[in-house]
């Protein structure tokens, strides 16, 4: 049987990391991290994942800029509002809520971002840097380094290792197949016009599932001792739940676990890393600035 590895009790651990850090940080030089999240509307899930955001920045002493705006809200205004925190030395990180409402450009929005507070990773150039051998991004995307993070605290080596990344997105699948090749895997990516994935999946060492399709990947595809990080989040109808579904990943867990050397849960497993790795990738960023001002 596969080691589970708990996600939960990863970010945990690294929470308390970086908690002492962000005291280290203030007895040092009196400043603390900020991060600034920017919400326009009222989806109830972005609502919902900002809270969760901003709560978490709390239970680590890590400052929160609140920036609510209204749906109506023109791309200009939202704009003067991210060169209003480019600006601000107490910002560290900006994060900008996806989706924005239609009638607002994220491309635009977000190449806005100053590349120093870039903490969710998505501007262009800390991709390209991400992409390119001998340079270094100055922040990784979230979910990708949160899966690499997995690998390297259950002791999974990639140096040398065949890796399969299931799904090519900018979120997720690309970025998390160049942080693999940065680390010396040989990577292949599979995607929705990729014909018999499962013979592709069945040579991977390390498998790397985002792809959002609820237990697409059989046990059977799996090569025994393999680590398996199941980033998929999908809802399937449960009427034995109260809420009426559940959450599965995009591995199907009971048969991957017997084959497996190491898996993910799908709740428990990447999902509570995400936010981990946006504190982090804070805190990185105000030690950069304090320590160098
Ligand atoms: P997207 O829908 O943007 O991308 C899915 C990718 O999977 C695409 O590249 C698509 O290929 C590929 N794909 C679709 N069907 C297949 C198939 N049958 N075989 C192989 N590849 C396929 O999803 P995201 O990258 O945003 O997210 C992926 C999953 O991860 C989702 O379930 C999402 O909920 C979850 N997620 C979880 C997070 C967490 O913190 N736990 C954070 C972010 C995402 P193509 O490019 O050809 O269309």
């Amino acid at each position: 049987m596969a080691t589970v590895i708990d996600g939960k009790a990863v970010a945990q651990t690294i929470r308390s990391e970086i908690t002492d850090e962000v005291r280290l940080l203030s007895e040092k030089y009196g400043k603390v991290p900020g991060l600034a999240v920017v919400i326009v509307g009222n989806r109830q899930d972005s609502e919902s994942y900002v809270r969760t955001k901003r709560k978490a920045c709390a239970d680590l002493g890590i400052k929160n800029f609140d920036i609510d705006l209204p749906e109506q809200i023109s791309e200009a205004e939202v704009i003067k509002h991210v060169h209003q925190l480019n600006a601000d030395p107490n910002v560290h990180g900006i994060l900008v809520q996806l989706p924005l409402p239609k009638h607002i450009n994220e491309e635009k929005v977000l190449t806005e971002i100053s590349l120093e507070k870039d903490v969710d990773g998505f501007h262009p150039l800390n991709i390209g840097k991400l992409a390119m051998k001998g340079r270094d991004p100055l922040f990784v995307p979230c979910t990708p380094k949160a899966c690499l993070e997995l690998l390297s605290r259950s002791g999974v080596s990639i140096k040398g290792k065949r890796a399969v990344v299931v799904g090519r997105s900018n979120i997720v699948g690309l970025p998390v197949s160049l942080l693999l090749l940065k680390a010396d895997a040989t990577v292949t990516i599979a995607h929705s016009h990729t014909s018999q994935p499962e013979d592709i999946i069945r040579e991977a060492d390390i498998v790397i599932a985002a792809a959002r399709q609820a237990k697409m990947i059989k046990g059977s595809w799996i090569k025994p001792g393999a680590a398996v990080i199941d980033v998929g989040t999908n809802s399937v109808d449960d009427p034995t739940r109260k809420a009426g579904y559940r959450l599965v990943g995009d591995v199907d867990f009971e048969e991957a676990s017997k084959v497996a050397g190491w898996i993910t849960p799908v709740p428990g497993g990447v999902g509570p890393m995400t936010v981990t790795m946006l504190l982090k990738n804070t805190l990185e960023s105000a030690k950069r600035s304090i320590e160098q001002n």
